[in-house]
């Protein structure tokens, strides 16, 4: 029920009084976006004035807009990485922020095939946290009663290392989930999870992910709303509980714990809660048996009101798939957008289809910046040299990159996503997310650019070299029919000797070397987290790859300017590839990954 009238807010009225506080912060900051801008600069300059990197651009103190945009440069990673090393080979100096440097968070986009390092500060939780503290008031607006059952969402802590200097460095949900930010957080009715916090905290994905989908289980009847950070983690879950249903099964009937399970502190939270329950037990047995798994989100958790899943951006290719297991009727909330280097804002209207989602950047997070993307000429130039332009001062329809000043110590930083302004809130402005710069393929956090791409297929090729084939052509493909995605790698062979074409072995091994070749962030999803399917050599028949230019010359591409695609995924045309396709081999073994960095 609503309270008061007298706490109403102009989003909507709030569902409590907590609720009320946290809209009109939001109506504030919005409200005032300009003004709550310029102090947040003037505060991270002055703070940080005598930091190094700003003593460099010389600027004297000043924390004006415009000093500081004549002064300082727009940057990339790769243009702090001696900054950033000698922070992490234990460098305490103030190089980057006045204050210490609490961690590292590991970033899943990726320098020399290694996650980026983003130095943090212990204040940014708290900033982190206020965002978080947003997100319920604005879904209570629209989804009434989440006060009267539970939250099933699949969180999970990953593995974390220390760098020369003794730094922490871990992606940034672990950091939250093991702080007391988290573990300690208060009891809230809207809030309650099922998860305890002993699974969510389990390094072992799989002892956590079953520990959370037996507490799923138990407690189905309860659950309002069903989740994990991005759509492809949440079909990850339902996966497992297509391989995994007998056992949970049978520890519910019998009211003990699987002997695959042996984290004692999940073992000795599982055992307070669970009692057998044979009738449970029966149910679940009985959906999961089906062949056919459609619906079975709801027809498990009949009482879901909404998923809660990101699938903007590159997570767009999973909404036909959890369409699927939800019947294709409940709502997606994609709640907010963030990143490692900061975390930006939310959306105000969560129950909104995917396609319309927008996410209002809040103005006390950081300072923005937008560099306006400029739309590139028939020859692939752009005309100028853009100018980046404020947070208020960007136009409806218009796309731009992000650029962030953090209170971290990332001055003028291209975080590399495109954003379409699509509104105002006040005078904030809304964000579709575009897409993120140079990213080919991805499965899930995984992002493989063109580089990456051509690097691993020429490592691969090595392995052809004795059978006098090279590779002729290549496209991909991140195919996410399969759970989990997979890449796929489509091949046109130049093969010189057909009585010493390279067999099958050694095409499977191609997939390996290909594997070998990328990021540690597809390596960690294949080998620890289980995200990422072994990858596919998909051989075509010579010739294909004309085809496919044949075909986009049909359909208006210029002759002249025509490239092969490197990742399609027009329907007809992986339906050509396919149709082409004489041999498909799989990947025989995991690639390499350990925690460490290579670099
Ligand atoms: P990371 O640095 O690993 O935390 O990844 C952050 C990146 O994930 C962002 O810069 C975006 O490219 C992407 N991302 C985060 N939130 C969203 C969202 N809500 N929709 C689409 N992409 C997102």
């Amino acid at each position: 029920m609503a309270v008061d009238s007298a706490l109403s807010s102009p989003l909507g009225p709030p569902a409590c009084e907590k609720d009320a506080k946290a809209l009109r912060f939001i109506e504030e900051m919005t409200r005032n976006a300009e003004a709550v801008q310029e102090k947040v600069l003037a505060e991270i300059l002055s703070r940080n004035a005598d930091v190094e990197y700003l003593k460099r651009y010389k600027l004297g103190g000043a924390t004006d807009r415009e000093t500081f945009k004549s002064k300082l440069p727009i940057i990339k990673y790769e243009d702090l990485q001696p900054e950033i090393q000698r922070i992490a080979n234990g460098d305490r100096s103030a190089i980057l922020s006045a204050h210490p440097i609490s961690e590292f968070l590991t970033s899943s986009g990726t320098s020399a095939g290694e996650r980026k390092l983003m130095p943090t500060i212990q204040e940014e939780l708290d900033r982190r946290q206020l965002l978080y503290s947003l997100l319920m008031p604005v879904m209570n607006l629209y989804v009434p009663g989440l006060d009267k059952g539970k939250a099933l969402y699949f969180l999970f802590v990953k593995s974390e290392t220390r760098t020369p200097g003794g730094l922490l460095a871990r992606p940034v949900l672990t950091s939250y989930y093991k702080s007391e930010h988290f573990k300690t957080r208060p009891y809230d009715p809207y809030n309650v999870y099922t998860s305890p916090n002993e699974a969510i905290l389990c390094a072992d994905s799989f002892q956590s992910m079953y520990a959370q989908m037996l507490c799923g289980l138990l407690e189905r009847e309860q659950v309002l709303r069903l989740g994990a950070v991005f759509a492809s983690g949440l079909l990850r879950a339902i996966r497992f509980l297509q391989l995994h249903w007998q056992a949970l099964a049978s520890d519910i009937e019998s009211g003990t714990v699987n002997q695959k399970i042996t984290d004692p502190s999940i073992k000795d939270c599982l055992g307070k809660t669970l009692k057998p329950n044979p009738e449970l037990a029966e149910f679940i047995r009985m959906e999961c048996s089906k062949e056919n798994w459609e619906r079975i989100i709801t027809r498990i958790w009949p009482n879901t009101k909404y998923l809660d899943v990101i699938v903007t951006g590159a997570m767009a290719q999973y909404i036909p798939t959890l369409d699927y297991y939800s019947g294709g009727k409940l709502p997606m909330a994609c709640t907010m957008y963030a990143s490692s280097e900061c975390y930006f804002g939310l959306n105000l209207n969560p129950i909104c289809r995917p396609s319309e989602v927008s996410y209002t950047i809040m103005p006390n997070m950081a300072y923005f910046e937008f560099l306006p993307q400029e739309p590139a000429d028939s020859f692939g130039l752009t005309s100028s040299d853009p100018q980046p332009v404020d947070l208020v001062d960007v136009e409806v329809g218009k796309e731009y990159e992000l650029v962030i000043t953090t209170y971290a110590g990332l001055y003028r930083y291209r975080v590399g996503d495109i954003l379409r302004v699509t509104g105002f809130h006040n005078s904030a402005p809304q964000f579709h997310f575009v897409r993120r710069k140079n990213v080919l393929l991805s499965i899930e956090s995984d992002k493989t650019d063109e580089a990456e791409l051509q690097n691993a297929i020429d490592n691969a090729s090595r392995l052809l070299r004795e059978f006098n084939t090279s590779v002729g052509e290549y496209t991909s493909y991140a195919n996410t029919k399969t759970i989990p995605g997979h890449y796929v790698i489509y091949w046109e062979l130049l093969i010189k000797d057909s009585a010493n074409s390279p067999t099958n072995e050694v095409l499977n091994q191609c997939c390996l070397a290909m594997e070998e070749c990328l990021n540690s962030v597809y390596r960690q999803g294949r080998v620890a987290d289980n995200s990422i399917g072994p990858l596919e050599i998909r051989v075509v028949r010579n010739g294909t790859f004309e085809e496919l230019m044949d075909y986009a010359i049909s359909r208006g591409a210029s002759i002249n300017q025509y490239k092969v695609p490197r990742c399609v995924n027009f329907t007809p045309i992986v339906e050509l590839l396919d149709s082409r396709t004489v041999s498909a081999h799989f990947s025989p073994a995991l690639p390499h990954w350990t925690p460490e960095r290579r670099r």
